[in-house]
């Protein structure tokens, strides 16, 4: 279990390429490199396109504002004349900018942390590999749904034969938010992804599915493709020749067949993103939006749902586990508004701004307060033979 004491001897000292004030994926890659502060230590960045914004929001985040970079190539010169200079950084920007930008990090002696889907090429791709190799440096990819530790107990009863040999494989990345055109127009985000320049040369397939063809790498290592065929559509025919529609057919090398289906235009659609893996004994499938469950359907016997963090789980998958049994997915979270809103809090006191803690919602001493006296009222009931008694308000002592 993962309870955030150190890996590694020291914090890596980490910069971001993009993530800004607007982007959607930043806060992700800031969320999950900081949480255990003993990985990486955000110490630069050039965040933005806008070099103005870009700084603005380095500082608001807490980077020193001489380390806030109005962009990459300044960055990697200034960061490599200091002594604590720049280890890692990751690259957060639109696709058609993640080659130049990780070369010129691998060429300043940089590892890298990459957005998906890497580049537009596999020549390119190759191309890099070969320069880190040479220089001694890792190129990760964040194909940030794949942490998911129910993917290794996946790959765990697989491997140890548990549903049998693997004969159909039905991977599904969809959603709905892009059923009509509307954020095409609005969205920045949604704007470059729809144009071959920036986004290459697909739209859901690289945006979405090369998440789920990853996951499905990771639960079954063996299972090799040796053929697929695609049929993708532009529903929307502004947006051709990039697709916002996709169904992929595979066949494996070892017989088994499978098919994926991408889309943004699967109306209605909140979360569709699913893996089921159909053994010759029994089936496994995972579904995103319970992400801390995995259905195991033995042919013949009744359906069971495997828990996050229970001891029948394989040993790898709870080496990853970081909240223990009972507690959900989302509580991390949760903890975090509860921090953040102590500190805004403990800042509004110290500067006596009683308006600002009259309005902030958090569970300050007359919280603490109700659940003793709830305990105090629940216990005295209890303890007459669990009688009705008057809820007691009054303080025995004063504060
Ligand atoms: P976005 O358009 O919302 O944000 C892009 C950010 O990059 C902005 O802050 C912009 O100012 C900045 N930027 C652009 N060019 C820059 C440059 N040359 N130097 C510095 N900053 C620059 O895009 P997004 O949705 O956050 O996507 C960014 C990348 O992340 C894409 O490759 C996308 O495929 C990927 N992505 C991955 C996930 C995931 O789950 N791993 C989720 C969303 C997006």
């Amino acid at each position: 279990m993962l309870n955030g004491e150190k890996k590694i001897a020291r914090p890596l000292r980490w910069a971001m390429i993009g993530g800004g004030r607007l982007s959607q994926v930043g806060y992700k890659h800031r969320t999950g490199a900081l949480r255990d502060n003993t990985a990486f230590q955000l110490v630069a960045g050039a965040f933005d396109i806008d070099p103005e914004r870009g700084r603005d929001f380095g500082v608001n985040i807490g980077v020193k504002e001489d380390r806030c970079y109005s962009d990459y190539k300044t960055m990697f010169t200034e960061e490599k004349k200091r002594e604590d200079g720049i280890e890692v950084v990751s690259i957060a920007t639109p696709n058609g900018t993640h080659y130049e930008i990780c070369k010129a990090a691998l060429e300043a002696d940089l590892h890298v942390i990459c957005e998906k889907p890497l580049f537009f090429t596999s020549d390119e791709v190759l191309e890099i590999k070969k320069l880190a190799e040479e220089k001694g440096k890792i190129v990760g990819v964040t194909y940030g749904f794949s942490g998911n530790q129910m993917l290794l107990q996946m790959r765990a009863m697989i491997e140890k034969g548990d549903i049998g040999e693997i004969r159909m494989v039905e991977l599904q990345y969809t959603h709905g938010f892009n059923a009509t055109d509307e954020a095409d127009k609005y969205s920045a985000a949604q704007k470059w992804r729809v144009d071959p320049k920036i986004a290459g040369s697909s739209f859901v397939l690289g945006d979405l599915s090369t998440h789920t063809y990853y996951m499905s790498q990771l639960i079954m290592p063996n299972m090799k493709i040796s053929k697929l065929l695609c049929d993708r559509q532009s529903f929307i025919e502004s947006r051709a020749p990039l697709e916002d529609n996709a169904y992929v057919l595979m066949h494996y090398e070892n017989g088994a067949v499978g098919r994926l289906w991408t889309s943004s235009v699967n109306a209605g659609c909140m979360d569709g993103h699913r893996i089921r893996i159909v053994g010759s004994k029994a089936s496994l499938e995972w579904w995103d939006s319970k992400p801390g469950e995995l259905s195991y359907e033995i042919q013949g016997q009744p359906a069971q749902t495997l828990i996050r963090a229970m001891p029948y789980l394989d040993e790898s998958c709870n080496a990853d586990e970081r909240l223990g049994a009972l507690h959900v997915e989302g509580l991390s979270d949760s903890w975090a508004n509860i921090y953040l809103k102590f500190a805004i809090a403990i800042d509004a006191k110290n500067r006596g701004d009683q308006e600002a803690l009259d309005y902030l919602v958090y569970p300050d001493i007359n919280a603490g307060l109700e659940g003793v006296r709830w305990i105090e009222n629940c216990v005295r009931s209890a303890d007459q033979g669990s009688t009705w008694v008057d809820f007691e308000y009054e303080q025995k002592t004063q504060l």
